[in-house]
């Protein structure tokens, strides 16, 4: 498939509505994970890249913010109708930088759709409220108005789905953006731009600025930057947020994970483990939602025993292969970080039942790693505290749901928790007491849709209203109230 024209080496900014280059010398490769081979090379831009990109915003703002909102949401319609039409293509797109099989990338493009079929209600989304007689003739009325320029900053897993959490939205809402994708994965912004354009969206009213640290901390520095939007890591979302707050933004950041999944003596063993292998191993571990931690509860070497069986069969490798399940870690800089994790893991005494160093490299040429397990694995250990992002699946003990709950609360992250079970007060008392916004009653990946808040807990979240939803709509609105008498 050539998406990509042969002579595009380096990819550009968009800004102003025109394509342009980077002002810098420094580039970075963009390599298919799963072959290493180099598709193409992104600019790491400048501030002076961010100023001209939020000067395009800011200009262009305001004519957008008076533009009427059903006007908007038309665009987004068509934007909408486009994106469905060219599903397959931005899935390929998304196995080619990110490596993840083409079948989870297919879906992630559905879950991305979604998001700009929820933004399009905006004419609903946005009402306002209104009593009349809160005294004598007197009436009050909320009216919700945009902020201006937003910024979104993205992290590699979701090159799609998450940009997508945030622009059709925010400018949707009247506002307008600048997008600072990935590094490691910025090609399919570029995509989402361009059918955007197509779509009718107004020059300047979306900005794409690629590159890393200097870029985000341009937009975090900005005057004329209202709010920040973050999906990444905990390090960088606590930065990020800490920053952001002190020069006066809003902010929410979105960050890591480590999901617990319980698994009841009383589950269906079979469908628990189908659930677990495809969470913890689909798009290599790398989710933000994906099972890194189990609790077994009771005697459950049974489940453990199937649970290896099922990782042996795994089939590693190109996510453009339709059996392929295990697919490549986003970089060798990572996989690397996480061969010292399990290291660490051997080291502090855990049980190493399944040791995917052993399929590393021996037939592929991307950055595998097989599926990996730790038995015996205790709350207090590296392994069991730190998010590693990988195909790595770490195993805790317990005697019963209280003592599984516990762990879930001592677990300093809280994005997602599961039970498997078909016990009702068992389900009762999980939802009740799992530390963690987003809960699975024997779902494997209980990630919300559009319409719902994507709603991390502890410090999987930085921040007061989450992205997608109504909190979505609050966050990229600012509400005025007018209270008006009429016995003048
Ligand atoms: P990352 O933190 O490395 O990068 C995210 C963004 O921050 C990128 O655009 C990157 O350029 C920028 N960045 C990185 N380091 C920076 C620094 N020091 N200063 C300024 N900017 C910096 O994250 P990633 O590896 O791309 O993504 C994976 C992480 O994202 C995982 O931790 C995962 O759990 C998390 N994530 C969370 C959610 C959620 O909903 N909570 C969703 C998806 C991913």
């Amino acid at each position: 498939m050539t998406v990509l024209k042969k002579e595009t080496t380096v990819l550009k900014n968009f800004i102003n509505g025109e394509w342009i280059d980077a002002d810098c010398n420094e580039t970075l490769d963009v390599p298919n994970p799963a072959t290493g081979e180099v598709i193409i090379k992104v600019p790491i831009s400048s501030k002076e890249d961010v100023d001209k990109a939020v000067k395009s915003a800011k200009e262009a703002w305001k004519t957008w913010k008076n533009t009427p909102v059903p006007k908007r949401a038309r665009i987004l319609y068509k934007y909408h109708y486009l994106l469905s039409e060219n599903h397959e293509k931005l899935a390929k797109l998304v196995v080619q930088e990110n490596g993840k099989a083409y079948k989870e990338a297919y879906g992630e493009v559905q879950r991305g759709i979604e998001c700009v079929e929820f933004a399009a209600g905006a004419p609903t989304l946005m009402m306002g409220e209104s009593l009349s007689n809160i005294a004598e003739e007197i009436d009050s009325e909320m009216f919700r108005y945009p902020l201006g320029v937003v910024a979104g900053i993205t992290p590699f897993n979701f090159p799609m789905m998450v940009p997508l959490w945030m622009f059709p939205l925010a400018i949707a809402c009247g506002n307008t953006f600048v997008l600072k994708p990935s590094e490691r994965t910025p090609i399919l912004a570029n995509e989402l731009v361009k059918l955007f354009t197509e779509a009718g969206a107004p020059k300047g009213v979306l900005n794409i600025v690629h590159g890393a640290h200097d870029v985000v901390n341009g937009l975090l520095d900005h005057d004329d930057v209202r709010a920040i939007s973050f999906v990444g890591s905990q390090p960088v979302a606590k930065y990020v947020y800490e920053r952001a707050a002190a020069a006066g933004k809003r902010v929410q950041a979105l960050s890591g994970a480590k999901n617990h999944h319980i698994v009841m003596p009383d589950a269906d063993m079979e469908k628990a483990v189908s659930h677990i292998i495809s969470s913890a191993y689909g798009s290599a571990g790398q989710r933000c939602m994906a099972c890194s931690a189990v609790v077994v509860v009771g005697d459950g070497d049974e489940f453990v025993q199937t649970l290896k069986e099922r990782a042996d069969e795994l089939i590693i490798g190109n996510g453009l292969d339709d059996e392929v399940l295990l697919t490549p870690i986003i970089r060798d800089s990572h996989r690397q970080k996480v061969l010292d994790y399990i290291k660490i893991g051997l080291k502090e005494g855990a049980t190493l039942i399944r040791d995917g160093r052993k399929e590393m490299d021996e037939k592929h040429e991307g950055t595998f790693l097989g599926p990996t397990i730790f038995d015996q694995v205790t709350p207090d250990m590296t392994i069991a505290k730190e998010e590693i992002f990988a195909p790595v699946l770490s195993l805790l003990r317990a005697k019963d749901l209280e003592e599984g709950l516990e762990y879930i609360r001592k677990s300093r992250f809280g994005n997602g928790a599961t039970i498997y079970t078909k016990d009702a007060k068992a389900v009762r008392q999980f939802r009740e007491e799992a530390d963690a916004g987003m809960l699975g009653i024997n779902v494997g990946v209980p990630a919300t849709m559009a319409f719902f808040p994507f709603s991390g807990w502890k410090d999987s979240f930085y921040g007061d209203l989450h992205v997608n939803g109504k909190d979505g709509v609050n966050f990229y609105t600012r509400k005025k109230m007018i209270t008006s008498r009429f016995d003048y």
